[in-house]
C-alpha cells in the first residue's frame, strides 16, 4: 500500500512515498490452503512466495522458472528456513520426455574438515549440539544458488537475473511479519543477539519484529541483484565467497557473547569448486504408481521408497484405521534402521540403493511386522544383499542420536505444459548457524551438524572432508501411467520422511482427499523407543495404539514450533487437466496454495 504522506524529519516538512510499516496499516496477503484451477500451480508455506511463482506462470514462465522465483522469495520471507546460504534437493518431471530428473544441491564439508571436527580434544567426545550449531564449524558450502542456476540452465526459460528479480523487489518492499516469523525469531533470540550482523538484521531495536510490521531486507535485495547481474559466480567466486569464508572463521560477536563459536573450515576454494549434481531419482512402484524421490546424499528417496515396499504386501487399504497406523509405524521403524546402517553420501559410501529399494528386500522386512505387537525399538537393520527369504536376517544396529532440525521449507510448482517441480530447501535448524554474512542479508547454514558428530568409520554418515551430510529431505513426485499424479514434500528433519510417507498413505490407502491427508495429525516412528507425535494424534489414536505396545512422546511443548510435525506443500493432478494445489491449513500459521487460473 503506497501512500504519499507528509512527515516531519529533522524539523523539515518532507513529502515521502513510503510503504506502510505500522501494525494498523501493513496488509498481509491472504493465505489459501487449497486451490483448484488450470494453467499451472504453486504451493508453499508463504503467500508472497506462492504469488510470485504464480505470477511467473501467468507471464508464460515454466514450472522451473516459477520454482526458482518462489524459492528465492522464500529466501526473503522464510530466511530462517531457506535461502542462498543453504542447500536442498530439486526433483523435476519433464512433460516432454516424461522422465524425472533431480539435482542434489546439498551443502558439502570443506576440503580440510577433519573427521573429528566436532570432538572436544579435552574429553574425546563431541561438543554439545547447541554449541556446534551456532558456529562456523557447522557451515557447509552452500548449494542453493548452484541448484537454481543448474535448474534454470537445463530446463528454465528465464535467466537467473529475471528469476531473482521479483524476490529482490519483495526484499526491498518488505513483507508483513506474521506470528510464525515472530515466534521463530524469539526462539532464536539468545543466539541471534550474539552475532552482530544477525542481531542488526533480525533483532532491530533488540527485539523480534512485531507481528503486522513490514520486514525489509535491502541487503538481500542488493545481493540478489548482484547475482542477477554477474551470475552465480558472484557468489561462488566473487567478493561474497571471501566474505563467507571469513565470517565462518570469525563471525563479528557482540560484547558479552557466551557461545564458543568454533571456527569453520570454509575456504574460497571450497566455494569455487562446489557443484550441484545431476542425479538419477529413486523409483519404487506402489499400487501401480511410480513414486520418484531423491537418491543419496538424501536418505529421503530410499527410506520413503523402502517403507512403501514394506507396506505393499500389508495391503493397508484393507486394514482398519488403527491397524493401518500400527503397520505404518512399524514399517517406518524398519526403514529407518536401514537408513541408519547404509545411507550416506554415495561419493564416499557404497550405498546399496538398488537393494534397499528392491521388492525382495521390502518383502523380507515386511514379514517382520507383527500385526498385534509393536517390535522393541530400535529394531536391527536388515541385510540388503540380494538374497531374500521370508523374514530374513537382521544385523545389529547402533542407536545413533538424531540431531536434524525442524526447519526447512518445501514448495511445489507445475505449469500449463505439464512440467512439475517438487523442491525442498533448507539452512538446517530454524535460523541455520545464526551467522549472517555482514551486509549481504542472508544466514549461513548449519547443515554439517547433519553428520554424526563422533567419528566412526562404520557409520556411513561420519564427517569426512568434501562429503555431503546425509539428509532426510524427500521431495517426491508420483507418476501414474507416465503422467504426474501427485507432488509433495515437507520440512522437519528426519520427520520429513515419515510426514511424506504418512501423507502418501493417507491419500493412497486411507482414501483421504489431499487436503485431508495433509491436515491429519502426524506421528513419526524413526526406530526409537517412543513414537514422536503431535498432541492431536496422541489424543485421537493413542488409546487405540497403546495396546499394541506403542508409546508416544509429544513432538514439542504446546504452542512451540516444535509441537508441529512438518509443513506439507503438495499438488494433485486431477482428471481433465485441473490441478489441486494444497498447503497446510494451520501448521506454521497455514500455507499458501494457488493455481494460475483458479476455478471459482
Ligand atoms: N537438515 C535436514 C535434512 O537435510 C533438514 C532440516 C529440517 O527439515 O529442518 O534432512
Amino acid at each position: 500500500m503506497k501512500k504519499l504522506v507528509a512527515s516531519l524529519s529533522a524539523g523539515t516538512l518532507v513529502l515521502t512515498a513510503f510503504t506502510a510499516t505500522t501494525t494498523a496499516e501493513a496488509q498481509a496477503p491472504t493465505r489459501q490452503p487449497t486451490s483448484i484451477g488450470y494453467g499451472g500451480a504453486v504451493s508453499s508455506v508463504d503467500p508472497d512466495a506462492t504469488n510470485i511463482g504464480l505470477d511467473v506462470l501467468r507471464r508464460g514462465g515454466n514450472a522451473v522458472d516459477a520454482a526458482v522465483a518462489t524459492a528465492a522469495a522464500l529466501g526473503v520471507t522464510e530466511p530462517y528456513s531457506a535461502g542462498i546460504g543453504g542447500g536442498g534437493y530439486f526433483v523435476y518431471y519433464n512433460a516432454r520426455s516424461r522422465k524425472v530428473y533431480t539435482i542434489d544441491g546439498r551443502e558439502t564439508a570443506p576440503a580440510t574438515m577433519p573427521s573429528n571436527a566436532f570432538v572436544n580434544p579435552a574429553t574425546g567426545t563431541p561438543y554439545p549440539f547447541a554449541q556446534l550449531v551456532t558456529s562456523g564449524v557447522s557451515i557447509g558450502v552452500p548449494g542453493t544458488l548452484a541448484t537454481w542456476d543448474n535448474a534454470l540452465k537445463q530446463w528454465g526459460s528465464l535467466s537467473l537475473g529475471k528469476a531473482l528479480k521479483p524476490a529482490a523487489e519483495l526484499a526491498d518492499r518488505g513483507f508483513v511479519v506474521d506470528p510464525t516469523f515472530r515466534l521463530q525469531t524469539l526462539e532464536n533470540k539468545d543466539r541471534f543477539a550474539q552475532v552482530v550482523p544477525t542481531a542488526k538484521l533480525f533483532l532491530p531495536n533488540g527485539d523480534a519484529p512485531q507481528v503486522g510490521s513490514l520486514f525489509k531486507n535491502p541487503e538481500l535485495a542488493a545481493t540478489y541483484k548482484l547475482i542477477g547481474q554477474q551470475g552465480s559466480s558472484a557468489f561462488y567466486r566473487g567478493a561474497l565467497a571471501g566474505e563467507m569464508a571469513a565470517v565462518a572463521k570469525n563471525p563479528p560477536k557482540t560484547p558479552g557473547a557466551t557461545l564458543p563459536f568454533f571456527p569453520g573450515y570454509l575456504e574460497t576454494s571450497d566455494l569455487a569448486s562446489y557443484k550441484a549434481l545431476n542425479q538419477a531419482p529413486t523409483k519404487v512402484r506402489y499400487d501401480g504408481l511410480d513414486v520418484y524421490g531423491m537418491a543419496p546424499s538424501s536418505s529421503g528417496g530410499t527410506t520413503v521408497g523402502e517403507a512403501l515396499n514394506i507396506l505393499q504386501p500389508q495391503h493397508l487399504r484393507q486394514q482398519s484405521t488403527t491397524q493401518a497406523l500400527h503397520t505404518y509405524l512399524e514399517a517406518s521403524a524398519l526403514a529407518f534402521a536401514d537408513r541408519g546402517a547404509y545411507v550416506g553420501d554415495p561419493a564416499y559410501v557404497d550405498v546399496p540403493v538398488k537393494e534397499l529399494l528392491s521388492k525382495g528386500f521390502g518383502a523380507e522386512r515386511s514379514c517382520l511386522i507383527d500385526p498385534q505387537h509393536a517390535a522393541t525399538k530400535p529394531v536391527p537393520a536388515g541385510a540388503p544383499d540380494g538374497d531374500y527369504s521370508r523374514c530374513g536376517k537382521s544385523t545389529a544396529v547402533e542407536d545413533r542420536p538424531d540431531t536434524e532440525g525442524r526447519s526447512t521449507t518445501h514448495m511445489v510448482a507445475a505449469d500449463k505444459w505439464g512440467n512439475v517441480v517438487s523442491y525442498t530447501l533448507t539452512i538446517e535448524q530454524t535460523g541455520g548457524s545464526g551467522i549472517t554474512v555482514p551486509g549481504r542479508g542472508f544466514l549461513l547454514n548449519n547443515e554439517l551438524t547433519d553428520f554424526s558428530a563422533a567419528p566412526n568409520p562404520a557409520d556411513p554418515n561420519q564427517v569426512e572432508a568434501g562429503k555431503r551430510p546425509r539428509s532426510s529431505m524427500s521431495p517426491t513426485i508420483v507418476v501414474r501411467g507416465g503422467k504426474p499424479y501427485l507432488a509433495l514434500g515437507s520440512p522437519g528433519g528426519s520427520t520429513i520422511i515419515t510426514t511424506v510417507l504418512q501423507t502418501l498413505t493417507n491419500r493412497l490407502d486411507r482414501r483421504m482427499t489431499l487436503p485431508e491427508a495433509i491436515a491429519a495429525p502426524r506421528a513419526s516412528q524413526r526406530n526409537t523407543a517412543s513414537v514422536t507425535a503431535e498432541q492431536a494424534f496422541i489424543d485421537r489414536y493413542g488409546a487405540a495404539l497403546t495396546p499394541y505396545g506403542h508409546t508416544f512422546t509429544p513432538a514439542g511443548a504446546p504452542g512451540s514450533s516444535a509441537s508441529e510435525i512438518g509443513a506439507v506443500a503438495a499438488l494433485e493432478f486431477l482428471p481433465g487437466g485441473a490441478i489441486l494445489a494444497a498447503a497446510e491449513p494451520s501448521r506454521r500459521g497455514g500455507g499458501a496454495a494457488g493455481t494460475a487460473w483458479p476455478l471459482k
